[in-house]
């Protein structure tokens, strides 16, 4: 057996940690934890707290922890076949069938399946099927990709500048030249008080026209969106801007690149966000609620218009040039195919539509009224606050970004509660497993009540 203090020394001397303060964290300051089981909506760690996971992971774990379907499945796939690739026509049972499961779930227009690992990779991969698409098509100069500001799409060279948060760009020399920013669906921040939600989705589709306008609609290839804004802040759209963006595009001949990673799945109440906002993309990305990261696989949803294009592409130029070792990798694929049924099976769809009103209901009546709470805003099982120092001007605080982490360290020193900080503002997230209960929403509204107090008074 490990000793506790050995393992925290190997961790701060070996591990490059991901979306940390390095040089703190080799210095031994900043928070260190060793994660050991979890069941349901609770993890545990080495030194036997016992957290209710407020984040599902990074909203991800939707099916909740330690589900043995799942890791039955994974079990068993790698006993009969761990891997084996999928190029030339190659698959597996659980690949095959899986693809074939989502399509079942997927909006109607949608064709194919192409398996990756990740969020990220996916959007990379359907980036190079937009521009592929183009080339086809014979408009080699509609190469440009829109997003939106505060939009995360991932953190690879093409996505990380797809991802509109400036921590993404700072020092790495993004955004890359073919990636431009429209402005966020963000109605708490709109530009005159006085908007409608629909006036303010009007302006948005405007300054969307007027910036394809500006740069030539024949070099614009794709508009890249989250039905709801996630690590920017959990904001959903304000009424009408789904249909008023998709007429903008329609006119421009710009294909809507929907990306559902975190709205995949059933987060919103509705098997996909694009269900739940009538959005008719040409391309659906999804991954984390694919498999509730019990294996990594994530995917790009082909429409029937793309596909048609890509055979085309392959009839006149041979195979696509396009692939991945571990696309398809069989092991997620079996994760994926228990996931999906636990999902229809427990009826997470539903209740993440329930319980997370009942969330965000429980939080607004708990913390709405107070002085330093300027916004409770959410969509089925998402929910944020957004803080701010003045609740009439809206301002925010004179140290930005200080708020929130207190607030998500308070929340776990206090009440072994996971919440998390939005990389931008203060902004406090909750996204928890698609199957937290009512009596698990009242220990997190509880929880944060406390910590409030115990923060701003
Ligand atoms: N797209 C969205 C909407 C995401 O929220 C994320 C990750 O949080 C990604 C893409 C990137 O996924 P990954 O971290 O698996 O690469």
């Amino acid at each position: 057996m490990l000793r506790n203090d050995q393992l925290e020394q190997w961790d701060r001397e070996n591990f490059f940690h991901p979306s940390t303060h390095l040089a703190q964290f080799a210095r031994g300051e900043g928070a260190e934890r060793v994660v050991r089981t979890g069941s349901g909506v609770y993890i545990e760690d080495r030194d036997g707290n016992k957290l209710l996971d407020g984040f599902a992971g990074l909203y991800c774990v939707n099916v909740g922890y330690g589900r043995p379907e799942i890791a039955e499945a994974i079990a068993e796939q790698a006993r009969e076949l761990a891997y084996y690739h999928a190029y030339v026509g190659h698959g597996t049972e659980a690949s095959i069938t899986l693809a074939k499961m989502i399509l079942d779930r997927a909006p109607k227009n949608m064709s194919k399946v192409y398996f990756g690992l990740g969020g990220s990779d996916a959007n990379e991969t359907n980036i190079k099927l937009v521009w592929y698409y183009n080339n086809i098509r014979g408009l080699p100069q509609k190469k440009k990709i829109i997003s939106r500001w505060r939009g995360y799409h991932g953190s690879g060279l093409m996505t990380g500048s797809l991802t509109g948060l400036e921590l993404f760009h700072k020092k790495f020399d993004l955004p890359l030249a073919q990636v431009i920013h429209t402005e966020a669906p963000y109605y708490y921040r709109r530009p005159d008080p006085a908007m409608t939600e629909e006036a303010f989705s009007a302006w948005c589709a405007a300054e969307l026209e007027q910036l394809i306008e500006r740069e030539g609609a024949d070099t614009i290839a794709a508009f890249i969106g989250e039905p709801v804004l996630g690590t920017g802040g959990i904001v959903p759209p304000p009424k009408g801007y789904w249909d008023a963006i998709q007429k903008v595009l329609k006119k421009y001949d710009i294909l809507l690149i929907a990306d559902e990673v975190v709205t995949g799945f059933g987060r919103l109440g509705t098997m996909f966000g694009s269900d739940h906002y009538g959005i008719e993309a040409d391309i659906i990305t999804i991954a984390k609620g694919l498999t509730s990261a019990y294996a990594p696989l994530s995917g790009s949803i082909v429409s029937d218009k793309v596909w048609k294009v890509l055979e085309q592409g392959t009839d006149e130029n041979g195979a696509i040039g396009h692939g991945w070792t571990y696309s398809a990798h069989p092991i997620g694929a079996a994760a994926g195919v228990a996931n999906l049924k636990l999902i229809d099976e427990l009826g997470l769809v539903k209740n993440a539509g329930e319980t997370g009103a009942y969330l965000n209901a429980a939080m607004r009546d708990a913390l709405g009224d107070h002085a330093n709470v300027g916004e409770i805003r959410g969509e089925g099982m998402l929910c944020a606050i957004e803080f701010v120092s003045d609740r009439d001007s809206r301002a925010g605080f004179e140290q930005p970004g200080k708020v929130g982490p207190a607030l998500a360290t308070a929340l776990l020193q206090q009440d072994n509660v996971i919440a998390r900080a939005m990389p931008q503002g203060d902004i406090l997230g909750f996204a928890p497993p698609l199957c937290l209960s009512r009596d698990e929403a009242d220990t997190i509204v509880a929880a944060t009540v406390k910590a409030v107090k115990t923060v701003l008074g």
